[in-house]
């Protein structure tokens, strides 16, 4: 195991079967989290994830809910307190695309992301911060009263066309965080976001499946390489640790430097 710099806390992984959200499942539990493995469908996919955490020496357990049904929500936050006591540390990773072109948008596709990447963070993050309110700071265990990382994407600044119902998701999620940590961190409480940009993963499997497609995604990488779900998960961490103690209400960008407008390294 590596440096238990999360050790006595307890995470929750919204998303945590799959790409981004099962590497930081992982990283946090290498780090010495208790991790509940949230999934949406894919029970062998989470049972497996579980697997690689207890082989490692971890602890873990996985909890089938959608994000988007606020009852479902409380129940796995309930369960959770029941098994581990407490919640000390809330990733918000679920979330998935429902891509057209907008005027062939359906109100169906708009709702759906809407509900599953904003409204599914709101749902997980109030009850959260219930419960980091509660039990306030515990000495020992880490500075802060809670974190909350939510899982935005470099598109809450980059418009993407074709995919409007998820860059407006990302972007609700950019002032949301915000919100939450100017009105939280009184309490304790440290909100912020991670902005991946292209990471190896199913969401964006066309994108880098073939040579010729990873080769027109790497035109909008600078640093020439794509991401892996260890680079968002190693992020996580730190961001969960007290070595980040005095960062709140801030989008920290993993992205090999897509959002530095490439287009422009050759003057425009
Ligand atoms: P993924 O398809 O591998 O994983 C998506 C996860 O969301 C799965 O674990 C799934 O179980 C979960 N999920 C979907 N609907 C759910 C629901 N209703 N309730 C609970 N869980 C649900 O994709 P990923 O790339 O790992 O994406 C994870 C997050 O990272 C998403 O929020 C995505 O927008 C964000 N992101 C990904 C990239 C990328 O390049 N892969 C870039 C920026 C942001």
């Amino acid at each position: 195991m590596d440096n238990q710099i999360l050790k006595g806390q307890a995470a929750l992984v919204t998303g945590g079967d799959s790409g981004i959200g099962k590497g930081v499942a992982l990283a946090l539990a290498r780090a010495g989290a208790k991790v509940v493995v949230n999934y949406a469908h894919n029970h062998d996919a989470a049972t497996e994830v579980i697997k690689e955490i207890t082989d490692i020496g971890g602890e873990a357990y996985a909890h089938g809910t959608d994000v988007s049904h606020e009852g479902d929500v409380q129940d796995m936050f309930k369960f959770m307190f029941e098994k581990y006591g407490t919640i000390d540390i809330l990733v918000n990773n679920a979330g998935l695309q429902k891509d057209a072109r907008f005027l062939d948008m359906t109100l169906e596709q708009w709702n759906t992301v809407i509900g599953i990447n904003l409204t599914g963070q709101f749902l997980c993050a109030r009850e959260a911060a219930k419960e980091f309110i509660r039990r306030g700071v515990v000495e020992g265990v880490s500075k802060a009263a809670g974190k909350i990382i939510c899982m935005s994407s470099v598109h809450e600044v980059i418009p993407w066309a074709g995919h409007v119902n998820y860059a407006t998701s990302k972007g609700g999620i950019m002032m949301m965080m915000k919100s939450m940590a100017q009105e939280l961190a009184p309490h304790k409480i440290r909100v912020n976001s991670i902005g991946p940009g292209a990471i190896q993963t199913p969401i964006n499997k066309d994108a880098w499946d073939t040579p010729k497609a990873l080769e027109k995604l790497l035109t909008l990488i600078p640093y020439g390489r794509i991401g892996q779900p260890a680079d968002i998960g190693n992020l996580a961490v730190w961001l969960a640790s007290d070595e980040s103690d005095y960062i709140t209400g801030t989008t920290i960008f993993s992205d090999g430097g897509m959002t530095l407008y490439p287009g422009f390294a050759d003057n425009g």
